[in-house]
């Protein structure tokens, strides 16, 4: 594994690929080449790629009404048929995983949770060191520009409109507030770090989970804290002021705790936010 810092942001999920398919067929992105992924496909597939422009990348997948054309009517990557598995394009072995820059410049491995193989356990080391070696490989000198424009130039953040606090502070806040293990104890951090009334929402999570899921209450409501926290760590919304954050997560887990499922309602998040529909708050419904 290389020198470069690399958090994992969530603890607690992991992954088991059901050949569903839906990676390869998901209409929201693309599958791009690195150099070596064109020189080892452009010979047999070279009618699957195109060229693009205006990416870190020169050459990318076509794909058609199916998605990726490699596709086959099982399910199955024709790549991995035909050559094996380490011809596969590299962003395709990546899958279920991302990357995303922290504020000091050190790199988030993020899941995707829209992945339909997504549960609960714990990813193997082996399968996290794959995950780097994949990000790093795929990215490879491009990928301190990556790190340099992702990164925070100031040292502070706002922890409201009128007060600053530094960054380190506001992720030691974030680390607190998302370990609670009840969402009684997180109504209480709420507005003990931030000064923020959310028992309206946590009383409405509690009732929608009541109704919702016979069993293993508590399990969900942890599970809806522990990936709020996941989405803190993301860090998607840190341009906002922290305050501002806060609520938009619990909103979040308003709208998850509608969910028979909290993995799919996870997954189905998880989408919004890539299309950048939760960005807006639009869609998510108030108690
Ligand atoms: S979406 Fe997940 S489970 Fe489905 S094929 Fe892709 S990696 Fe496997
Ligand atoms: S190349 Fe194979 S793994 Fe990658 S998107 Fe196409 S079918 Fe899926």
């Amino acid at each position: 594994m290389s020198s470069t810092r690399w958090e994992i942001t969530f603890d607690g999920i992991t992954y088991r690929c059901i050949k569903c398919g839906f990676c390869c067929s998901c209409k929201y992105w693309r599958i791009y080449l690195s150099y070596f992924d064109y020189l080892k496909l452009r010979e047999d597939y070279s009618h699957y790629i195109e060229d693009v422009r205006g990416s870190y990348f020169s050459k990318r997948l076509k794909v058609g009404r199916r998605g990726c054309l490699l596709l086959t009517r099982d399910n199955l990557c024709r790549i991995q048929i035909e050559r094996g598995y380490s011809y596969k394009p590299t962003m395709c072995k990546l899958f279920p995983f991302s990357f995303r820059v922290k504020w000091n410049g050190d790199f988030l491995l993020v899941i995707r949770h829209y992945c339909r193989g997504i549960r609960m356990g714990k990813c193997s080391e082996e399968m996290i060191r794959h995950a780097i070696e994949c990000c790093e490989e795929l990215y490879l000198d491009q990928l301190e520009e990556i790190r340099l424009m992702g990164m925070e130039t100031s040292t502070r953040c706002k922890l409201d409109e009128r007060e600053y606090i530094t960054w380190e502070e506001r992720e030691e806040l974030g680390r607190y507030i998302f370990s609670s293990a009840s969402l009684e104890d997180l109504s209480r951090r709420y507005r003990e770090v931030a000064n923020l009334n959310i028992g309206g929402e946590v009383a409405y999570i509690k009732r929608r989970i009541e109704r919702n899921i016979k069993s293993k209450r508590l399990t969900v409501e942890r599970e809806i804290i522990r990936y709020l926290g996941e989405l803190n760590k993301r860090e998607i919304f840190r341009k906002l002021p922290l305050k501002d954050e806060l609520y938009r997560l619990i909103k979040i887990g308003v709208e998850l705790s509608g969910y028979r499922d909290v993995l799919k309602g996870e997954g189905i998040i998880d989408l919004k936010l890539l299309k950048g529909i939760l960005c807006s708050l639009k869609e998510v419904r108030s108690p």
